[in-house]
């Protein structure tokens, strides 16, 4: 299973884009890369077509290996860990390993 999902709030831990912060926009699961809103932003050329006749180079989001980043935890207020935790009802809930507040498993 994968520790990071669509909607998530992640934060970048390492390379270029180290400390910033957004949410997922897409899991490439195949890949082990996501795609966070605003970072990582990457030129593209874009051809024009019926959905855009402008066309033209557009700045859109690079994705990011998935060991790059982390959940980002409100109450800690930093990058944490995530454990499984299977409620009464049998559901999986993610939780923080500090404080064990639940991640919602949003987009999903
Ligand atoms: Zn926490």
């Amino acid at each position: 299973m994968a520790h990071i999902k669509r909607g998530d709030n992640v934060v970048v831990t390492k390379g270029r884009e180290k400390g910033k912060q957004g949410k997922v926009k897409r899991v490439l699961l195949k890949k082990n890369r996501v795609e966070i809103e605003k970072v990582m932003m990457i030129k593209k050329h874009v051809k024009a077509s019926q959905k855009d006749p402008q066309g033209g180079i557009k700045d859109i989001e690079g994705t990011i290996a998935m060991s790059n980043v982390s959940l980002w935890c409100e109450s800690c207020s930093r990058a944490v860990r995530s454990k499984v935790n299977v409620d009464d009802a049998g559901n999986k809930q993610r939780v923080c390993v500090k404080c064990d507040t639940t991640f919602p498993n949003p987009g999903m």
